[in-house]
C-alpha cells in the first residue's frame, strides 16, 4: 500500500519535527517517518540555548512535557588557566535548560503527533526515486508518494547517500563524547560548567546540570585539532581525575558506565541543503554551531525554515534562500572565534577580558546562550530594539532558581 502526502518528513528529532509543525501549520498533508521508537536516546550534551527555547516555545512545546526539563541560570566557565568566571543569565524567563534528548525528543514527538502530525515509529527509510510531480519513497513500512521530502535524518543522512551514493564519506567537524552522572552532590549539580582544557581547545569540556542530582557530562573536540579522536576516551578519564572537575561534581559523584560519542557536522556554508525538492535540515544540512557544537537550536530553525519553504512553489531555491540568510554569517562568524579559542593565549585573554565587568559578563552570557544569531552585530537587517535584553522563552511561567 502506498501512502500520499504533500511533504514526507524522514526523521523525527528536532529538525524532522519542527518541519511536520510548521508545514502541518500551513495547512499541508505531512507524514513523518523515524527508524527509531521513541522515547530512544540520543549521544548529545542535552542542553538547549536561548535560541532553542524561543524556538520550542514558539512551536507550542511546554516545558512541564518533558520530565528532565532543567532550567539553568548559573554558569561558570574555566579557562585554560585555571581562573574561573563565574556567570547568571536573568530570571526573566528561560535561557538555559537542560532535558535529556529521551525526554524531549519523545515529547516533542507526542505534541506534534497531538497537532494532527502523522507520525510512524519504527519505520526506517530504504530509497528514494523520482515519481510523477514527486517521489516515491521506498521503507520498512511501505511506499510514501510525496512532492516534497524533508530529510532531517541526521549526521549520516541515508537520504542523503541515496541521492549522493558517489560522494566521499563525511565525518563531521567535531567529535563529542557524553557520560552522565548520578549522585552529584557539588555545585554542578545546579551550576552548567564549561571546561576550556588546554589540550581541548578550541574543544571544551562541560557539565550540564539535571534534577534529581543526575549531570550530562562530556567534551567535544575539533577534527584535525591535536587531540585524535581515537584518544578520546583516555583523556576524558584524566580529565574526569583534575581536582577542579571532581570538586564541581563533589566526592560521591558516580559516573555511568556507558559512554557515547557522535560525530557533530558543521558546515552548513558548503553542504548539500537541498537537491531539487528534497531538502535537507538539522545534522543533515551540517547546521550546527561550528564554535561550540551546538545543533538542537540550528536544527529547530532549518526545520522551520523546510517546513516554510514546501508551502512555496519552487521549494528548493526557497529553502536554499532562507538558509542561506539565517544561517550563512553565522557559521563565518562562529569559524572565526572558533580561531579565537584555538589558541590558548588567546582563550586565557578572552576570558580574562569577559571577567572583568558586570555589564561584558551579563551581555556575553546572554550572547554566549544564542540569545541572538552569533553574527548579528555585522548584519544590520537583524537589528532590533531590546538587543540582548529582551525576556527570556516561556517568561510567563514561575521563574527558575
Ligand atoms: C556528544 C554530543 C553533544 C551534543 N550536545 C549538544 C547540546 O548540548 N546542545 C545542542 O544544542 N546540541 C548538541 N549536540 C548536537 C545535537 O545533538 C544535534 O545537532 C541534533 O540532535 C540534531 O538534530 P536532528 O533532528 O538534525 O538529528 P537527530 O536528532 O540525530 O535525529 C535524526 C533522526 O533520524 C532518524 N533516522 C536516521 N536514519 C533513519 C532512517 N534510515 N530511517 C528513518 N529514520 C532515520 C533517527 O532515528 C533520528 O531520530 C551534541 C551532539 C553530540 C554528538
Amino acid at each position: 500500500m502506498t501512502s500520499h502526502s504533500d511533504v514526507l518528513v524522514v526523521g523525527a528529532g528536532p529538525a524532522g519535527v519542527a518541519a511536520a509543525l510548521t508545514a502541518h501549520r500551513l495547512g499541508l498533508r505531512v507524514r513523518v517517518i523515524d527508524k527509531a521508537t521513541f522515547p530512544r536516546d540520543k549521544c548529545c550534551g542535552d542542553g538547549l540555548t536561548t535560541g532553542a527555547l524561543r524556538l520550542l516555545e514558539t512551536l507550542g512545546l511546554r516545558p512541564e512535557t518533558v520530565k528532565s526539563w532543567t532550567p539553568c541560570r548559573d554558569v561558570t566557565l574555566r579557562s585554560p588557566s585555571g581562573r574561573e568566571v563565574e556567570l547568571r543569565l536573568p530570571g526573566d524567563g528561560q535561557f538555559a535548560a537542560i532535558a535529556t534528548r529521551f525526554d524531549l525528543d519523545a515529547a516533542l514527538v507526542d505534541h506534534a503527533r497531538g497537532s494532527g502530525v502523522e507520525i510512524s515509529e519504527g519505520v526506517t527509510f530504504a530509497g528514494i526515486e523520482r515519481h510523477g510531480d514527486g517521489y516515491r519513497v521506498s521503507t520498512s513500512g511501505g511506499n510514501f508518494d510525496a512532492r516534497v521530502v524533508v530529510a532531517a535524518d541526521g549526521m549520516w543522512s541515508p537520504v542523503r547517500k541515496a541521492l549522493q551514493p558517489d560522494r566521499s564519506p563525511y565525518l563531521g567537524e567535531w567529535h563529542a563524547l557524553r557520560q552522565y552522572a548520578t549522585n552529584v552532590t557539588g555545585p554542578a549539580s545546579t551550576r552548567l560548567y564549561v571546561w576550556f582544557e588546554p589540550e581541548l581547545l578550541p574543544g571544551y569540556a562541560w557539565s550540564f546540570p539535571l534534577a534529581d542530582g543526575r549531570a550530562n557530562l562530556g567534551f567535544g573536540i575539533l577534527r584535525g585539532a591535536s587531540q585524535k579522536v581515537g584518544d578520546m576516551k583516555a583523556l576524558w578519564k584524566t580529565v574526569l581525575t583534575r581536582e577542579h572537575v571532581r570538586n564541581a561534581l563533589g566526592d560521591d559523584a558516580i559516573i555511568d558506565d556507558k559512554v557515547s560519542a557522535w560525530p557533530i557536522p558543521a558546515r552548513v556554508t558548503s553542504a548539500t541543503l537541498s537537491i531539487d525538492d528534497v531538502l535537507f535540515v538539522g545534522d543533515a544540512a551540517c547546521v550546527t554551531d561550528v564554535l561550540t557544537g551546538e545543533g538542537i537550536g540550528q536544527a529547530l530553525l532549518s526545520g522551520i525554515l523546510a517546513g516554510e519553504a514546501a508551502a512555496q512553489s519552487e521549494p528548493g531555491r526557497a529553502y536554499r534562500r532562507a538558509m542561506r540568510r539565517e544561517f550563512f554569517a553565522d557559521h563565518r562568524m562562529s569559524s572565526v572565534l572558533g580561531r579565537v579559542l584555538g589558541s590558548e593565549k588567546l582563550a586565557r585573554g578572552a576570558i580574562r577580558v569577559i571577567g572583568n565587568g558586570d555589564w561584558r559578563r551579563d551581555k556575553f552570557v546572554r550572547w554566549m546562550f544564542e540569545d541572538e544569531p552569533r553574527a548579528i552585530a555585522l548584519t544590520p537587517r537583524r537589528w532590533h530594539r531590546g538587543f540582548l535584553s529582551a525576556r527570556g522563552a516561556y517568561a510567563d511561567r514561575p521563574k527558575s532558581g
